[in-house]
C-alpha cells in the first residue's frame, strides 16, 4: 500500500501504482505470486499475470511465464506492445532484462515431492489453498487500474493456466464501472468470465453488492 500510495500521492497513475504493490508482494516471497509462486507438478514455476487501466481498456498479461521474478512487469511491457496475451517464447522475451527466479528452494521442491505422494487426493487438494495478489486502484484523474499474479493453484498440471493472466475473468478495469481483481479456484472464475461480470453489475450498485451478485 505505502508503495503505491506514494505514487498516487505525486499525481501518478494508478497503472503505475497497481504495478508498485504487486512488485512488492511479487517480491516478498510470502505470497503465492512471484518469488513464492507455486510450483506446477514438474517442479517447474510458471507465473500468470495481467493489467488493465480503465481510460482506454488498454491491457497486457503473460501466461506460464518462467524464470522470472516479476509477471507482473512483463505483463506491462505487453501492455505496450499491440498485443495482449503473451506466452512461452513471447512472454520470455518480452520479460529480457528482468529480475530473474532463483531455483526453486529446498523446502518447496520438499513440499512437492509430499504433494506427489497424495497423487490421488490431488483434486481435493487443489482446492485448499489461494493466495494469489491483486490490486487496484483509483487515480487523481480519475482512471481506475486493476492487476492480478500468481503461481497458479496448488496442485496443477503442468502447463495449467487460470484466470489470473485472462483480461475479463482474473482482471478488468473500465472507469465507468470499476475495477476488480479475482482470486480463488480460477476454473470457476474463467467460465463466469467473472471480472467483468462484477464490473457491469457495478453500473447500478456498490462493490459490496455488485460483488456479493457476482458470487452468488
Ligand atoms: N485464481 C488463481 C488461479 O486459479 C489462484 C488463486 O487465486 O490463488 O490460478
Amino acid at each position: 500500500l505505502a508503495a503505491a500510495y506514494t505514487i498516487l500521492l505525486n499525481g501518478g497513475p494508478g497503472l503505475d501504482a497497481v504495478v508498485a504493490a504487486i512488485t512488492v508482494m511479487e517480491n516478498s516471497g510470502m505470497f503465492n505470486a512471484g518469488l513464492g509462486g507455486v510450483l506446477q507438478l514438474d517442479g517447474v514455476q510458471r507465473l500468470d499475470a495481467s493489467l488493465m487501466e480503465g481510460k482506454e481498456l488498454k491491457a497486457g498479461a503473460v501466461a506460464g511465464l518462467e524464470g522470472f521474478r516479476n509477471p507482473i512487469q512483463a505483463a506491462r511491457r505487453v501492455m505496450d506492445t499491440s498485443h495482449v496475451l503473451m506466452t512461452n517464447i513471447g512472454g520470455r522475451r518480452i520479460a529480457q532484462g528482468l529480475a530473474r527466479l532463483p531455483k526453486p528452494s529446498k523446502a518447496s521442491l520438499e513440499k512437492l515431492k509430499k504433494l506427489l505422494l497424495r497423487e490421488k487426493e490431488i483434486t481435493s487438494l487443489y482446492r485448499k489453498y489461494f493466495s494469489t495478489v491483486g490490486a487496484v486502484a483509483l487515480d487523481k484523474s480519475g482512471n481506475l487500474a486493476a492487476g492480478t499474479s500468481t503461481g497458479g493453484t496448488y496442485a496443477m498440471l503442468p502447463g495449467r493456466v487460470g484466470d489470473s493472466p485472462i483480461i475479463g475473468a482474473g482482471t478488468y478495469a473500465e472507469n465507468a464501472t470499476g475495477a476488480v481483481s479475482c482470486t480463488g479456484a480460477g476454473e470457476y472464475i474463467l467460465r463466469r468470465a467473472l471480472a467483468k461480470e462484477t464490473c457491469m453489475l457495478m453500473e447500478g450498485g456498490t462493490p459490496a453488492t455488485a460483488s456479493r451478485r457476482a458470487l452468488k
